[in-house]
């Protein structure tokens, strides 16, 4: 008897993040064997622009050699320690680099942006209730937000089709408005709605500028500036959720740099590896630190198994050692012009209703509102070679960082190939 494949083997035993299983198993799945730089080459010997940096990870590129070689040097020292009661080089190095590279003081290793969130969220209410502020037991949240799927994350979130159905297991977040494009009278309804919550709100949580999950909505400084600055005001703390927007891809290193604001905690995931380990950081201030000295029971009782892993903190002080050896984030303004280009050229076609942009993240909303719409076009840029994941019937396109630009024209003219079609 023939051995069963990897699809069939797929189909049998996979149950796939965010896909139903109804329409996974209507098309042949695409099985990845291999990748080199920005290409990912499956079974077949066929070749692919990986167009969604495999789901927004891969930051210099796949296989890339100081990575690969951070990688295979920890190998030879040990895989894996615990950070309960033990110090590791990898996880003292990368959270030194981390701090020098962002003016943060203290990192909290885990292992998804959500559990970066989590963390976020917990230090904020602990840390005020440490100081006596017992009455701060709200968070407030933009509408549209993705912050991640353990169930505190999925609280702050705020899309229906998601999060809905868990309704029930959910605190109470107050929920701020929030623009797609320039502020149109939500900032003052969010400040006034922190205002009115006053000292019951522990934190402030935002997907700076873009947020991603929800379509690639994307707001300006206008808007956000006010919100944070309304937080402080009331003595909520700010937590940034640049899991999606931050390690370069809006061409500084965080998004927060580019905010006349300084805030609390920075969560980062995904890039921070270059996508190579699951690897995320909760970055907050030496005060937020400071809240929880004390008697045992000021703790922060909290740690995952995995957090702090050396493969995982040495993959990702490599990355940070790229973005300087090979100046990533001048690449990222070179490419995000070019990437502005395409955007103009493809806006006037008749298939497409809207584009926006910011650095290296771009979206395309179809003309289509036909269910699947994106999912088919993506399927007729994977037969010319790109590999994208829409949004909807928006499609998303987030290259690798170091995508050259003989690359992006490739992306560029397929896209108006199919999008022209
Ligand atoms: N926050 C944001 C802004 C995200 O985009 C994501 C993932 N798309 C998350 C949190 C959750 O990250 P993870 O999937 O690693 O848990």
């Amino acid at each position: 008897m023939d051995r069963p494949s990897l699809a069939e083997l797929d189909r049998a035993h996979v149950w796939h993040p965010f896909t139903q299983a109804d329409e996974w198993e209507e098309d042949d799945p695409l099985v990845v064997e291999r990748a080199e730089g920005r290409w990912l080459f499956d079974t077949r010997g066929r070749k692919y622009l990986d167009a969604c940096s495999s789901l927004w990870v891969s930051v210099h590129g796949h296989r890339h050699p100081t990575v690969d070689a951070a990688v295979r040097a920890q190998l030879d020292r040990v895989a894996h320690t615990t950070l309960l009661g033990l110090a590791s080089g990898p996880s003292v190095q990368l959270a030194a680099a981390l701090c020098a590279r962002t003016g943060f003081d203290r990192v909290f290793y885990s292992d998804s942006g959500s559990t970066a969130v989590e963390i976020a969220l917990k230090m904020a209410f602990q840390w005020h209730a440490q100081r006596g502020d017992t009455g701060r037991t709200r968070f407030a949240a933009l509408a549209e937000a993705y912050h991640g799927d353990t169930i505190g994350a999925v609280s702050v979130g705020g899309i229906g089709l998601f999060h809905a159905v868990y309704g029930p297991l959910l605190m109470d977040v107050l929920r701020l408005p929030c623009p797609n494009g320039p502020d149109d009278g939500e900032a003052a309804v969010a400040v006034q709605r922190i205002e009115a919550a006053g000292d019951t709100l522990a934190a402030v949580i935002v997907e700076p500028l873009v947020q991603g999950a929800a379509g690639m909505r994307m707001h300006g400084r206008e808007f956000l500036e006010p919100v944070l600055t309304a937080a402080r005001r009331v003595g909520a703390l700010t937590i940034l959720d640049e899991v999606a927007v931050g390690v370069g891809r809006l061409g500084t290193f965080l998004a927060t740099e580019q905010l006349d604001h300084e805030p609390d905690f920075v969560c980062l995931g995904k890039g921070l590896t270059n996508g190579y380990l699951p690897l995320a950081a909760t970055l907050t201030r030496g005060r937020i630190y400071d809240g929880f000295r004390g008697d045992h029971g000021r703790t922060f009782f909290h740690g995952h198994t995995f957090t702090g892993n050396a493969l995982a903190c040495a993959a990702a002080t490599a990355c940070l050692e790229v973005f300087e050896a090979e100046s990533t984030l001048d690449n990222v303004q070179a490419r995000s012009t070019q990437m502005g280009s395409i955007l103009r050229e493809v806006s006037a076609l008749e298939s497409v209703a809207s584009v926006r942009q910011k650095g290296m993240m771009a979206a395309i909303d179809l003309t289509d509102t036909q269910p699947r719409a994106g999912h088919r076009f993506c399927l007729a840029m994977r037969s010319r070679g790109v590999l994208m994941r829409p949004l909807g019937n928006t499609l998303v396109l987030m290259p690798p960082l170091s995508i050259t630009d003989e690359e992006l024209l490739f992306l560029g003219t397929q896209l108006v190939g199919a999008l022209s079609g």
